[in-house]
Order: structure tokens, then sequence, then C-alpha cells
């Protein structure tokens, strides 16, 4: 059965807590619900833990699919089916829990998986494309579901055939590598340890990192070096641990945090003559100045 609801209120479903109401979302709880949902070709968009995105705070002229509820997974032996609403802390514990390594980086953040292999998500060293097999995936401008070997994934930083050919990520397979569970689990508690002491905890809004990091450099360094920590717009604070989140301190909106970016941005394009470009992805009707803003980062 899918769950269907008009006029939906999105902010508290977002890990930014910003967003308007959006047309009609559609909750399907079967991979099946979801293929008819997609084939019907209704929706505009697909999201998973909507960790990545930033929602306009006015209404939003979209229909959306959350994959949420689409969580089950199986091993044999080690390799990994998974489908794309499955959250990455769980699996990942699964996977140590099997003596399986290949996720430890996945503990620290919700993304779900086809929101991760969307973006190719990586951290400490690991990235989904490491151990990624093949993915069944729905091609919208065929109305068909196709078969992606990795090679055909062309998985770049933060990027990947997904979002270059809209594709919509149904069900992924991994090939992960046994490994003594002790040593796993001391990488996944040092991952853990790092996020604390230097990322935002999910109980503030935020979106992860806000800039792609620029070739060989960290956005974070950057901006920590034009001394972007705890500069606010409206609502929306820089992180003063880490200059590349912003939090959703006081009731931010989107409009806040675009203006927010692009003070980040301008600063640093006028010290080092470097353009960052957001990582996070806009969903709705831009208000003018929104508009006007976000052109320019990208
Ligand atoms: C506190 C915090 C820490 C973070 N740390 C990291 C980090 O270390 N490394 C990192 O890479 N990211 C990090 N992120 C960002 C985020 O979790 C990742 O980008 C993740 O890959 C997004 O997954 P999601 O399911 O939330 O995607 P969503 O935000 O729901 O969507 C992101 C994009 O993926 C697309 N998408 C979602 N599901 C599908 C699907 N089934 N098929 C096709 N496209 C789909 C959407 O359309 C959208 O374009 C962090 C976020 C937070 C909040």
């Amino acid at each position: 059965m899918t769950k269907i609801a008009e006029n939906y209120d999105i902010k508290n479903d977002t890990t930014f807590k910003i967003g308007g109401r959006i047309k009609k979302a559609a909750f399907p709880d079967s991979v099946e619900d979801f293929i008819e949902l997609l084939k019907s070709n209704e929706y505009d968009i697909v999201l998973g833990g909507c960790s990545n995105v930033l929602f306009s705070s006015n209404d939003i002229d979209k229909k959306i699919i959350f994959t949420k509820n689409l969580k089950n997974f199986s091993f044999n032996q080690n390799e990994l089916y998974v489908e794309c609403g499955a959250k990455g802390p769980y699996i990942s514990k699964e996977c140590a829990n099997r003596s399986l390594s290949g996720f430890e980086f996945l503990i620290g953040f919700p993304g779900s998986f086809g929101g991760m292999v969307c973006m190719n998500a990586s951290a400490h060293n690991q990235s989904i494309s490491d151990t990624f097999k093949s993915a069944r995936v729905f091609d919208k401008e065929n109305n068909t579901i196709i078969e992606l070997s990795k090679e055909e994934m062309n998985f770049s930083y933060r990027n990947s055939v997904i979002q270059n050919k809209n594709y919509i990520v149904i069900d992924v397979k991994f090939d992960l590598i046994p490994e003594n569970s002790e040593k796993i689990n001391e990488i996944m508690s040092r991952n853990i340890e790092f996020r604390r002491l230097r990322q935002p905890s999910l109980s503030t809004g935020n979106a992860g990192s806000i800039f792609k990091n620029p070739q060989n450099d960290s956005a974070g360094r950057l901006l920590d070096l034009c001394d972007m920590k705890s500069q606010k717009e409206g609502g929306a604070v820089v992180f003063d641990k880490h200059a590349n989140f912003i939090l959703n301190q006081n009731n931010a909106t989107s409009s806040d945090v675009i203006s927010l970016m692009y003070k980040m941005y301008t600063k640093v394009k006028e010290k080092y003559t470097i353009e960052l470009h957001p990582e996070i992805i806009y969903i709705g009707n831009k208000e003018t100045e929104e508009e006007k803003l976000w052109k320019k980062m990208n």
C-alpha cells in the first residue's frame, strides 16, 4: 500500500528542518508499489533521507516519492542486497555484526542508499563506489528498469550517472570485504568520535556539508580562513566548529540559508579566487532573490 498525502508539510522530514508544503507526497511500502508509481510518470522527484536537500520555505509545486519505507536487505555471504530507502547507519551495524567491512564510514550520517548511490557519498577514505557491485534503476526516459554495473555508474566525487541521466535507484548490491569484527568496530567508534567532535548533531537542523570541496582543497578549511564560523543570516548560522556546515538555529528559512551561503561563497572568491559550488540540492520554486544568488553559486 502506498500512503498518499496532499499539501504535505515537509519541514520535519528533512534534516535541515526547513521547508513549506509540497503538492503531493507518496510513501510506497514495497518495491513493487514504488515501481508502479515511477511508471505512472506522475512524480517529479524521488527522495530518501532528505539529508542533502534544502526545500523552499514557500509552497512547493512538486509531486515527490519518499523511499523511507523501502528498507529491506539481505546477505548472501559477503554480498549485500539493499533497497533504496534503507539508512546507512543501520546497515553499517548489520555489516559489522557479520564481520563485513566497507561501510564503516556510514555510521555517522543519515543518508539512504538511493541518495548515497546518487551522490556517491564518501567519508573517512571510504566511498559508496568502493564496494558497489550493481543497481537496479528506473530509466524515466524509456519507462523501463535496467541493471547497471559499477563501470556504467561513472562514479566520481559527489557524482554518478544517476544524476546525469535522471535515473532512479530501486535497489543495490554490494560486495563487502570479510574483516575482523573488532577492527571494524574500532574504526566505527573512531568515526563516531570524529563526528562528535567536529560536526553538528542532528538535534540542530543541518544538511551536512554545504559546499563541495574544490579540487585538492577543503571548503571547510577555506571558509574557516575567511572567518565564517558563527556568521549569521536570519535564523541560519555557520557552525562554530566547522565552517562548511550551516545550522538552522532559529526557524531559518530557505532565503536565510541561501543569503548565508552567498556570503560564504563571496568571501572565499574574494580572498582566494576560488568559487565554491553547493553540495546541497534545492527543491521548490526559488524566490527572485534566491534564484539570483543560487545561479551565481552554480
Ligand atoms: C550531519 C550530516 C553529515 C553528513 N555527512 C556526510 C558525509 O560525510 N559524506 C557524504 O557524502 N554526505 C554526507 N552528508 C550528506 C548526505 O547524507 C548524503 O549526501 C547522502 O548521500 C544523501 O542521502 P539521502 O538519502 O538523504 O538523499 P536525499 O537528501 O533524500 O536526496 C539527495 C539526492 O539524491 C537523490 N535521490 C534520493 N534517493 C534516490 C533514489 N532512490 N534514486 C535516485 N536518486 C535519489 C535525490 O533526488 C536528490 O537529488 C551528511 C548529511 C548530514 C545531515
